[in-house]
């Protein structure tokens, strides 16, 4: 008699907690959809890439320490690292590029701007040479996909987005402009740590 108590008892329990895991389940299946950004196209594109740039471009911490350590000069018998006061210019070259970029794409997206391409200023950026041309060109979209084609690309960059002002490419494809992407490719590009001594810095200008 006891043990058919028992087994009644353990019996009750199974059936509880298997009517609190299926309640527990169909509660979680009930949760609501994550809230969806994209309802049509232009939303898409015209999001300011700022918070998408957090994730793909080096922070001040990452470039401050790696500029820390590499040795430049190297004829130089000296002191090899960069003084403090280089680092700081280099770090202020980066966020200041980096933030002029991403300002002509917000204020791009205000005009309703679609196309962009490359230039380079003041002078022509030695590293990205061989990776891509002045006038190359990408659509919002692609920079929207792909925030990482947005320039600098590494320590002193001087490459930078120009907004296109056409309706569309055909002028542009007529002064020799050719597209960034191959059939969808996203094109490889310098590497962030890939430093480049700007005039700046030497004291040139
Ligand atoms: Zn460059």
């Amino acid at each position: 008699m006891f043990y058919i108590l028992v087994s009644l008892i353990l019996f009750g329990i199974l059936i509880l907690v298997a009517i609190s895991v299926s309640f527990n389940k169909k509660e979680t299946s009930e949760e609501p959809n994550p809230v969806l950004h994209q309802s049509g196209i232009y939303s898409i594109v015209r999001k300011t890439p700022r918070d998408q740039l957090r994730d793909v471009k080096p922070s001040t911490e990452e470039i401050r320490k790696y500029l820390e350590k590499i040795n430049v000069n190297n004829n130089d018998l000296g002191n090899n690292n960069l003084a403090t006061s280089e680092i700081d210019t280099y770090v202020r070259e980066w966020h200041e590029a980096l933030d002029r970029n991403i300002e002509l794409i917000e204020q791009g997206d205000s005009d309703g701007i679609s196309f962009y391409y490359y230039d380079f200023k003041p002078d022509y950026c030695e590293v990205c040479a061989g990776y891509l041309k002045r006038g190359q060109f990408v659509t919002r979209e692609e920079i929207y996909q792909h925030p990482h084609i947005i320039p600098p690309f590494h320590i002193g960059c001087t490459c930078t987005l120009v907004a296109h002002h056409g309706e569309t490419l055909q002028e542009t494809t007529e002064i020799g402009m050719v597209p960034l992407f191959k059939n969808e490719i996203a094109p490889r590009l310098p590497e962030w740590r890939m430093f480049q001594q700007t005039n700046a810095v030497r004291g040139i200008v």
